[in-house]
């Protein structure tokens, strides 16, 4: 076992030399993982209390709910945002989505399951996990759908079933984040469609970055028309 070690150990000296990993970011040499201690503080996590429908930091923690948010339906029960979209997730996620670094999964997930081991969510009162989805054209421009990397680590972490076929996108429609506002909010209504119902199903919805909400409110009012009876989604990044 010892001398194993020392081998593994010896293996990974040479690699370090040869191939030294260094930070997705700055470019500095680090031991593992993908960013260094430096570029990870960086990451900005939303400070509690939060508005249970947008996560927008509350001033008063005795309410639950933001002046934007209250009286409005966004047919979902409570969303949960991690993190502002800010550098270095900003960057990272663009290698996440536009370059094929499909890996990233692993470091994006540890960021959502450790923060929501904090909040005290749990799983156990879901009955599964869906994603979502992207339009079969912008899956083959990318090779893989980025939310549906997300979903699947985090229902292996939960122990719950993820079901890729149930939400699907029929509209190519453009990236949220790429439009002006005031483009923003019709544009998903109309592109989701559900394959089968889910009566009195409590579902986890997972998208990486939420803007105006209007996705995953939209996503989450097709499930609705289906029977589902509570819907939490869970995003990696706010932005806005
Ligand atoms: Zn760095
Ligand atoms: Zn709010």
């Amino acid at each position: 076992m010892a001398i194993n070690m020392r081998q593994k150990s010896w293996g990974q000296s040479l690699r370090d030399l040869l191939f030294p990993r260094l930070c997705f970011i700055c470019g500095a040499k680090i031991t593992d993982g993908f960013i260094c201690p430096g570029c990870f503080k960086k990451i900005i996590f939303l400070p509690p209390p939060l508005c249970m429908m947008c996560s927008s930091p509350l001033r008063n923690g005795k309410i639950n709910i933001c002046k934007n948010c209250l009286g409005k339906n966004f047919f979902y029960e409570r969303l949960i945002s991690i993190t502002y979209y800010t550098e270095p997730l900003v960057s990272l996620l663009r290698l996440f989505k536009y370059k094929h670094y499909d890996f990233l999964k692993n470091f994006f997930c540890s960021i959502i399951i450790n923060h929501l081991k904090k909040t005290g969510l749990d799983f156990a009162h879901y009955d599964l996990i869906l994603s979502v989805p992207s339009h079969p054209l912008r899956i083959k421009e990318r090779g893989y759908n980025q939310t549906e990397l997300l979903g699947k680590l985090i229902a292996e972490y939960a122990n719950l079933p993820f079901e890729k076929n149930i939400l699907a996108c029929k509209n190519y429609y453009e990236s949220q984040t790429t439009l002006p506002n005031s483009q923003r909010l019709k544009n998903p209504k109309g592109c989701f469609s559900v394959s089968r119902s889910l009566p009195g199903k409590k579902i986890i919805l997972i998208d990486d970055v939420v803007t105006t909400r209007a996705t995953v409110s939209e996503c989450s009012r097709v499930l609705k028309t289906t029977g589902a009876k509570n819907i939490t989604v869970i995003t990696l990044t706010k932005a806005g």
